[in-house]
């Protein structure tokens, strides 16, 4: 089973396009995270997937089949949002229950459906509460739990972490990425949060402002970034961003000058010999040296951040300014301390200046 949006855009009735040509398919099993920031479009998508939005243009097909007109109950799909609501008046079991009792389920299957998805979300002990004797995190493995009960063939799910504390969060999407694993469903999972997106997705897809930018494993997205956008979205920090010139096989942005070339690697055959592009380089990667050496740059410490197990220092020599993240800083760091970085050829990406694509 594949699920394909193709050339699906989406105008809202005051002009607001809130998904623009969007082309995406994917396998069936998979769990692909749908991450962009507010307003991306990322709800608008999974809507348009469960039935619940209709395309202005484009259409939506499962398995081949087109879907866009089919009602969402016809979908065979499930859907958990931000904001689920679950029975007040129903116990736990009940609520559970519930898409099996409107489908008609026999009684002997319904109550063996309950008990093993209850099993899986560590609900079982909960069976007979009712929702307000609930802590959040159980009431939303409940709804969790509800989505999954009917065996699905898709269950989408929009933010449904987001009301929980940041332990509980981390808990519940370690608990979601094992469930997957062991149910072999198709997930699609729409967040903001870019480190839930990594944790947890087979394939990542990346929307701004409604439109794709990349879709790709949580490792090419975050080494092989398909857009400056994308560089700068991605990671805790995210990359070092530069723009800069390229000259004579080096890269050059203020007092900070870049080899390209060094032994056997070169990274500057596939980029324009001259010009101005954007660098990128992720924090982890920046080399620390205790003494200037060849393609070194100065530069001088501003700030010293310790958020063990890491140290984040932000670094600046005239004209440019960079974040390295650290677990072995150099010792007796000071602010005012001049270090010396470099930056391995293996770790750059360079993106165009205009456009933001990616160059290398
Ligand atoms: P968030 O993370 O904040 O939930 P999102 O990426 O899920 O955002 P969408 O809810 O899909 O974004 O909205 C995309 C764009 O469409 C936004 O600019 C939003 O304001 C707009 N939008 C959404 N629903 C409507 C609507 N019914 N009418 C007009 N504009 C809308």
């Amino acid at each position: 089973m594949t699920v394909a949006f193709r050339n699906v855009t989406k105008t809202f009735a005051d002009g607001t396009t809130a998904l623009d040509s969007l082309d995406l398919s994917f396998a069936s099993g998979e769990l692909v995270v749908i991450l962009g920031p507010s307003g991306c479009g990322k709800s608008t998508a999974c809507r348009i997937l469960a039935g619940l939005e209709t395309p202005s243009s484009g259409t939506v097909e499962v398995d081949g089949k087109d879907v866009t007109n089919l009602p969402p109950r016809e979908r065979g799909m499930s859907m958990v949002f931000q904001s689920y609501a679950l029975y007040p008046h129903k116990t736990v079991f009940e609520n559970i229950a519930y898409p099996l009792r409107v489908r008609g389920t026999p009684k002997a299957e319904l109550v063996r459906a309950v008990h093993e998805v209850a099993a899986m979300l560590q609900l079982e002990r909960l069976l007979e509460r009712r929702p307000r004797q609930l802590s959040g995190g159980e009431a939303q493995r409940v709804a969790v739990a509800r989505a999954l009960v009917w065996k699905p063939q898709i269950c989408l799910m929009d933010e449904p972490l987001s009301n929980l504390d940041a332990l509980l969060r981390l808990k519940t999407r370690i608990e979601l990425k094992r469930l997957h694993a062991e149910l072999g469903q198709t997930f699609v999972f729409v967040t903001h949060d870019q480190e839930e997106a990594m944790s947890l997705g087979t394939r990542i897809a990346v929307l701004n402002r409604g439109a794709l930018v990349q879709f790709g494993t949580p490792q090419e997205i975050y080494h092989q970034p398909a857009t400056r956008f994308v560089a700068e979205f991605i990671g805790k920090p995210a990359s070092n961003t530069l723009e800069g010139e390229l000259v004579e096989g080096s890269f050059r942005c203020g007092a900070l000058v870049v080899p390209l070339r060094a032994d056997a690697a070169t990274v500057s055959a596939t980029l324009p010999a001259s010009g101005r592009v954007v660098l990128a380089i992720r924090p982890e990667a920046v080399r620390l040296h205790e003494v200037a050496g060849p393609g070194t740059v100065a530069m001088t410490v501003e700030v010293v951040d310790a958020v063990p197990p890491d140290t984040i220092l932000s670094l600046v020599c005239a004209g440019a300014s960079i974040l390295v993240r650290t677990q072995a800083p150099p010792a007796n760091l000071v602010v005012g301390a001049t270090v010396h970085v470099s930056f391995p050829l293996s770790a750059l990406s360079f993106f165009e200046l205009e456009s933001g694509a990616r160059l290398r």
